[in-house]
């Protein structure tokens, strides 16, 4: 249960987590991608542009070239002619091929130029500066209506704003000057054009804001992820911790005891050292808040959460379980030291509420050291079962007894063993039944002034294939405890009813078969009839049936079990009552329930009796029986004197291994026959 829980709570700490962080990463590659596919595509259009400018520049100069090379004059005469021709396309200088000024027709070194290769020994490099020159100035005086030679002679302050801001926006922010080979259709000459990649400071602004624009739209998707991301985080933390929480203390809940110490026992660096898990339980909580209130009731538990918080070091930890039960885990290297704190921490306890009686107790289990498999393994603790190990502490706590109301007691082999054992009772009680590994042993009641055989009592015997034969007292107190003794009275009532209508009908001559009744079957209604039923399936005569109820069951529902023992006897079958005189005093009830058959319990034959006082006690219970009516079986008689005195006190049978043990029904019957 708390495994499931366990991991319920794991897979909340992660669910949605994941998925989200998978789906951010995707999104930061995609946004990585398209954010780089965008500056190439910007990049790419940018130069494009500028390209297709200069190509349509240089493409007019190669027209004009071209047009006067056809008439394969000297350089010299081109440019002279060019010149004249069109005057103001072009401002040209001609250099020999050492870059010396052969000719020029400008007034300044150009920012661009065309290169002529002349064949021969010469080079040439015709040079135009003239498109941007003269756009520039045209533009400038159309923005700020002055020419550009105004605009110089003009003090700066009082440029009109335009001008100032539009050429700082015009600004080249990057130039990358190269050349570029114009295709001539003559080639007699090469010519080159010097052209420049400018990217002015208003492009490079439109491009970053453009970019940033791009960046917002992707990144807000982004911060949306990431701030439900955040929010998923801290509302799975407040989960984790509300399911964490205790309700009644308001601090750590089993769960959270469970995942920590699951956790610390496992690791490496927890794996040398020795633990104590203990179960902390106040004693008759129940009273407690019934005298003070549930309120006050939980006030107490809140203190005792705080107070262990106070009293438990770093990777100790402890959490209420259930009711008033607290589980702990100390770091103890022996027992002796888990006792000393155990027993300083449990003297503190009653001081929390000192006008209010409290008592603890507690059950260790003691967590050894992990073992080292070899010299170059690290040492760590395998299947860590915190459940388990606290069910340990509460089996040691349980079981622990006696006055001492502070006790502490250990979890132990022998404790392990009982464990194993019930687990493996309650596993196995379906199955035994329905291949009848139950058997039923008969034992001999004798009348002893005649030692004739004058009834038996059913006993059962579970001979199991794979643990041989097990005595009622092994089994019957678990099967008390789960429920399944119906099942096995009702298996025991149907086979001795059985037995009986077949020995009638072979027309023997048979005795009454007492069978065990347990306490806990009289909660069931309509019993009497539920048995009637039982024994009616086969047949026999109801007085040839008896029936044992123990004594201790004098002590619960009484008035049901009046109404139960009235009704059987009314149906004809016998009821006695077992185990008189073991431990209980029911003399009361003797008065209150009519009864067949007083069973003395065998203890009363046990231990020194030198003074005859045992013997004066079954005296007077026998006489009480007999005033009352009922006949008086004494169990347990081992001895010739016992039996001897026993007659002579006129009881009427008895059952003992003095006459018989217990016997399978091969035997009884064996004996029956000798016996008629
Ligand atoms: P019980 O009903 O009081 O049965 C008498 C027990 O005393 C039997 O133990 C018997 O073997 C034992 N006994 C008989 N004579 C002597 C003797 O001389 N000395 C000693 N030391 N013991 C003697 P057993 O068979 O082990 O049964 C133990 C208890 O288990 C029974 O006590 C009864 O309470 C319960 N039981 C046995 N069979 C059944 C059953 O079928 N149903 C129920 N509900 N309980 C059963
Ligand atoms: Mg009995
Ligand atoms: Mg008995």
């Amino acid at each position: 249960m708390a495994n499931k829980t366990r991991q319920k709570i794991q897979k909340l700490k992660k669910k949605k987590v994941w998925p989200s962080i998978l789906f951010m990463l995707i999104f930061l590659m995609l946004f990585a991608f398209l954010v780089i596919l965008g500056i190439e595509i910007a990049i790419h259009y940018l130069i494009n542009g500028k390209l297709e400018e200069f190509s349509k520049e240089t493409a007019a100069v190669q027209t004009v070239i071209d047009s006067h090379i056809d008439e394969g004059e000297h350089i010299e005469t081109i440019v002279r002619k060019m010149q004249q021709e069109s005057d103001d396309f072009i401002e040209l200088y001609v250099l020999n091929k050492e870059g010396q000024e052969l000719i020029s027709t400008g007034k300044s070194k150009p920012d661009f130029g065309r290169v002529i290769h002349y064949e021969g020994d010469r080079m040439y490099v015709l040079v135009a500066d003239s498109n941007m020159k003269i756009d520039s100035e045209k533009h400038i005086s159309q923005i700020v209506g002055m020419s550009l030679p105004e605009l110089l002679t003009t003090p700066f302050e009082e440029r009109p704003d335009a001008f100032s801001k539009e050429l700082w926006m015009r600004q080249p922010i990057i130039h990358q000057e190269y050349w570029l080979r114009l295709p001539m259709q003559h080639t007699c000459y090469q010519v080159y054009a010097k052209c420049a990649l400018t990217v002015s400071r208003q492009a490079m602004m439109t491009m970053e804001l453009g970019g940033l624009f791009v960046l917002f739209l992707l990144l807000m998707p982004l911060i949306y992820l990431l701030v439900n991301l955040i929010s998923t985080v801290r509302m799975q933390r407040q989960l984790t911790q509300i399911l964490y929480m205790d309700p009644v203390t308001g601090g750590h809940n089993w769960y959270y005891f469970n995942s920590k110490v699951g956790y610390q026992l496992s690791c490496r660096s927890a794996a040398r050292r020795s633990y104590a898990l203990v179960d902390l339980h106040m004693m008759h909580y129940q009273n407690y808040c019934a005298c003070y209130g549930t309120a006050e009731g939980e006030n107490l538990l809140e203190a005792i959460n705080e107070f262990l918080s106070t009293r438990l070091a770093r990777r100790e930890y402890y959490a209420r379980h259930e009711g008033a039960d607290f589980a702990m885990l100390f770091e103890c290297p022996s027992e002796e030291d888990c006792t000393r704190r155990l027993r300083t921490l449990m003297a503190e306890l009653p001081g929390l509420k000192p006008d209010k009686l409290a008592h603890f107790r507690a059950g260790v289990y003691m967590i050894d050291p992990a073992e080292q498999p070899d010299r170059f393994r690290i040492a760590t603790r395998k299947h860590v079962d915190v459940d388990q190990m606290y069910s340990y502490a509460m089996a040691a706590r349980t079981t622990a007894s006696g006055q001492n109301r502070t006790q502490i007691s250990y979890f132990n082999q022998l404790l392990l063993e009982q464990q194993n054992w019930e687990r493996w009772v309650e596993d196995e009680i379906d199955t035994a039944l329905i291949s009848d590994e139950f058997k039923v042993y008969l034992q001999p009641k004798y009348n002893p002034t005649n030692n004739r055989l004058v009834g038996a009592e059913a006993l059962v015997r579970w001979i199991s294939p794979e643990r041989g034969m097990i005595t009622p007292n092994r089994f019957i107190p678990i099967f008390e405890a789960n429920g399944g003794i119906m099942k096995l009275d009702d298996y025991m009532i149907s086979h001795v009813a059985k037995l009986q209508a077949q020995w009638s009908i072979e027309g023997r001559k048979t005795v009454p078969i007492s069978v065990n009744v347990s306490r806990v079957h009289f909660s069931v209604d309509n019993l009497a009839e539920h048995i009637r039923e039982l024994v009616d399936a086969y047949g026999p005569k109801h007085d040839l049936i008896e029936l044992e109820v123990t004594e201790s069951a004098f002590f619960d529902d009484k008035n049901s079990l009046i109404q139960t023992v009235e009704q059987l006897k009314a149906y004809g079958f016998a009821v006695s009552m077992d185990d008189f005189g073991a431990g209980y005093s029911s003399l009361n009830s003797l008065k209150d329930i009519r009864l067949d058959v007083l069973k003395l319990d065998g203890e009363f034959f046990r231990g020194d009796d030198s003074q005859g006082r045992g013997r004066i006690v079954v005296q007077e219970a026998v006489m009480l029986a007999r005033a009352l009516n009922m006949r008086v079986v004494a169990e347990g008689i081992e001895e010739k004197e016992q039996a001897d005195f026993l007659a002579s006190i006129g009881c009427d049978m008895i059952q003992g291994y003095y006459y018989a043990r217990p016997m399978p029904v091969d035997e009884f019957v064996e004996l029956m026959e000798r016996d008629a």
